[in-house]
């Protein structure tokens, strides 16, 4: 029987190895040289790879010998049946709805691309409005321009709540009771683990979350002089409120001026023992036109071709950036080869994103910025406060923000026709204590975030990734004594967590490194204490 189920296992590996390389070759050259062409072939390698995992015959082949454990007692075997059994559950379509999904997701990707703002007969992009909310002292004028983000909301309500209602059409055919209970059990999170636990969160940062919010307000009310009480959504450093405003007077672009990025990010990893030079000859690191403006990390091939995209600046962003993508590119490069092809990868995509986030925040430690910057212990005393400070308030205001989007889904997807305009407010006063502004009771909000129409189900692994890189973070600074510059750090994620590989479920790969699974306590302990 097994070696029935192990040869199965080879050739269906070997045909998505192929879909593979082929979907990350055109991706990588989409986002480098942007032509049409080059969209044309990787919107064709999406809809193979599409195909291929919409196979009806191989998930239920995948999901029997799954169930019945064919794999024995090779647990090797077994994981791989588990992620192919949940693979083909995902990447089942329905050939009447795939069409109007597919439609449906097309027109409202173009929506999103397309939409400027309109302020007094200025069509202004994202990041237009971002510079006036960054920097705009005038109320009025910064009203102008967040009610202008909105703009799009009614444009694109219908479509979405038509697109939620396939998606819930489908996972009642695979027998779930909504799209987002699917979604996330085939992720390997259980959803009323991830509900129970953010309204958990939520309680025990309430107060602290509240008092920090009191403190920025006092100081953005001096600042825009408005009564700290009378602050509006438009106060804030974004259209969502999703992160947090530049407050004080710490200056955090200052020490990265004139420096080499490369050169630092290439130190930082030498001293955890793990080489990152080949990635980067590898990586497109430097702004261009027609080229992606945002930043990422694949590994094409998991055969050693990784590679990351980056628009590098001498400032703190771009240097998190980098670190972060090599974070990731890290991971991929020290999983071992020896793994089957289909292990070759990271158990979740929260484990990788925990690992970038981890590396990124480096930029925030005092010590990476004397052990790499040269900075003196004074000016690292000084970095320390405020980056900690900073650190917490960004956390604080993200987790609430996850938790509105979060359980924005939960209701989306339970109920498509209920008053979700409503519904959107409701959770952004409870969790984020915005208050709503006049002329908000019938406009679509919920529907201006792209995540919402188009990355759904997703929103919860940025959080919980951070909460894992805080549980690494801790153990390490017991075991290691911190990270930068410490060999033993790079040798606890070489030697218990990359090598791992895909070969566990990811709580019970974080329980094989830390001792411990997925304990929220680590957040509330680091930013709530
Ligand atoms: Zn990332």
């Amino acid at each position: 029987m097994s070696e029935a189920v192990r040869a199965a296992v080879d050739d269906v590996s070997v045909h998505i190895r192929d879909r593979f390389i082929k979907l990350n070759l055109t991706n990588w050259e989409a986002a480098t040289n942007g032509g049409q062409g080059a969209l044309d072939a990787a919107a064709q390698a999406r809809g193979e790879w599409m195909r291929f995992w919409a196979d009806p015959d191989a998930y239920q082949r995948f999901k029997a010998w799954d169930e019945n454990g064919a794999a024995g007692d090779d647990a090797h075997l077994a994981r791989m049946l588990r992620m192919l059994h949940l693979g083909f559950a995902e990447g089942q379509r329905d050939p009447s709805t795939i069409d109007e999904i597919t439609a449906l997701s097309k027109s409202l990707d173009d929506a999103y691309t397309n939409f400027r703002s309109e302020v007094n007969g200025a069509r202004l992009t994202a990041n237009a409005i971002d510079q006036i909310l960054a920097s705009e002292t005038d109320s009025e004028r910064r009203r102008a321009a967040w009610e202008a983000s909105k703009q799009i909301g009614p444009r694109v309500a219908d479509p979405i709540r038509r697109l939620a209602e396939l998606r819930n059409d489908a996972a009642h055919r695979m027998g779930y009771e909504n799209f987002h209970r699917m979604s996330l059990t085939l992720n390997e999170l259980d959803p009323d683990w991830l509900y129970g636990m953010l309204d958990d969160l939520a309680a025990k940062i309430d107060e602290p979350y509240r008092q920090a919010k009191a403190a920025m307000d006092a100081q953005l009310g001096e600042r825009f002089g408005v009564p700290a009480a009378d602050l509006m959504p438009w106060h804030y450093a974004d259209p969502f409120f999703q992160r947090a405003p530049m407050i004080g007077e710490f200056d955090y672009d200052a020490p990265f001026a004139g420096r080499d990025l490369v050169d630092l990010a290439v130190r930082t990893y030498d001293d955890l023992g793990m080489d990152v030079r080949d990635i980067l000859e590898r990586s497109d690191l430097y702004e261009r036109e027609g080229k992606d403006q945002h930043a990422f990390c694949m590994h094409v091939d998991r055969e050693g071709d990784v590679r990351t995209l980056c628009n590098l600046e001498p400032v703190l962003r771009w240097m998190e950036t980098l670190l972060h993508e090599l974070g990731h590119g890290v991971y991929d490069k020290y999983i071992p080869q020896r793994l089957p092809w289909l292990l070759r990868t990271v158990p979740h995509i929260l484990s990788t994103e925990a690992m970038a986030m981890l590396m990124g925040a480096q930029t925030l430690d005092p010590e990476w910025h004397v052990r790499y910057l040269g900075a003196s212990s004074g000016q690292a005393e000084i970095i320390a406060e405020a980056s900690a400070a900073r650190f917490r308030l960004e956390e604080l205001i993200f987790a609430r923000w996850v938790m509105v989007v979060v359980n924005f889904e939960r209701l989306l997807y339970e109920d498509p026709a209920r008053d979700l305009d409503t519904a959107w407010w409701d959770l952004v006063q409870k969790y984020q204590l915005l208050t709503k502004p006049d002329g908000r009771e019938k406009m679509p909000d919920w529907a201006t975030k792209y995540h919402i129409a188009l990355v759904p189900a997703y929103y919860q692994n940025y959080l919980l990734g951070r909460m894992m890189s805080l549980q690494w973070d801790r153990w390490l600074a017991e075991h290691a004594g911190g990270i930068a510059g410490r060999r033993e750090a790079g040798d606890f994620f070489r030697e218990r967590v990359f090598e791992l590989g895909a070969t566990l479920h990811w709580n019970d790969a974080l329980e094989y490194a830390t001792g411990e699974k997925l304990n929220p306590d680590y957040f509330v302990w680091k930013f709530a204490g």
